[in-house]
């Protein structure tokens, strides 16, 4: 099975993606952690995404879809992965579907993590303040933050007419509890 989670950064499609991993036998893939560590292990890539995901800003479409390309061709990836963080731009989208055409593999479920703006601010805020700064991301800060919901209006929103126009796209309420949101995407993966 491969599902995509879907939605604006801090809608908590980390927390799902690994409790639908363990419940399905699948393979988290966060193309932020995996950016996170070639920065933490300075490779080259690392070198050149740090700045721009400090910013708040998209790395380059080129630079992601080589690393889920790559990823997805790993033998745990065998059984299925849930992708949580891609794609983020309409021109991922569609190279995500042309590779999985061309390994014969097909998407099943495109799901949408619904939160809306000031529920967001509120959540950073929150964990601002409960981290000490020493151990908090380099990007969650209220005025990253800001940067990256306009990012994620202009550039991964209109990912979601994409799937849309292919009948594929679903819907949750990410404003409930996280035993709800899991509940509700349980429900969908079943249908
Ligand atoms: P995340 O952990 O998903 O919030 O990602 C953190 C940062 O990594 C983002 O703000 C971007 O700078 C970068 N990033 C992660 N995934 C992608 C992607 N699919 N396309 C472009 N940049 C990405």
């Amino acid at each position: 099975m491969i599902i995509i989670l879907f939605g604006p950064p801090a809608a908590g499609k980390g927390t799902q993606a690994k409790i639908i991993e363990e419940e399905h036998g699948l393979v988290q893939l966060s193309t932020g952690d995996m950016l996170r560590a070639a920065v933490a292990a300075g490779t080259e890539m690392g070198l050149r995404a740090k700045s721009i995901m400090d910013s708040g800003a998209l790395v380059d479409d080129a630079t992601v879809i080589g690393i889920i390309s790559d990823r997805i061709d790993e033998a745990d990836c065998a059984n299925g992965f849930i992708l949580d963080g891609f794609p983020r731009t309409v021109a991922q989208a569609e190279a995500l579907d042309a590779m999985l055409e061309e390994k014969g593999r097909k998407l099943d479920h495109v799901i949408e993590v619904r939160v809306a703006d000031e529920v967001l601010y509120s959540r950073v805020e929150t964990r601002v303040a409960a981290t000490p700064e020493s151990e908090r991301r380099a990007d969650d800060n209220v005025e990253t933050m800001k940067k990256r919901l306009e990012v994620y209006h202009a550039q991964t929103a209109p990912v979601l007419p994409y799937y849309d126009g292919k009948g594929m796209l679903k819907t949750v309420d990410g404003m409930q509890t996280i035993e709800e949101v899991t509940t509700e995407i349980r429900a969908l993966l079943s249908a």
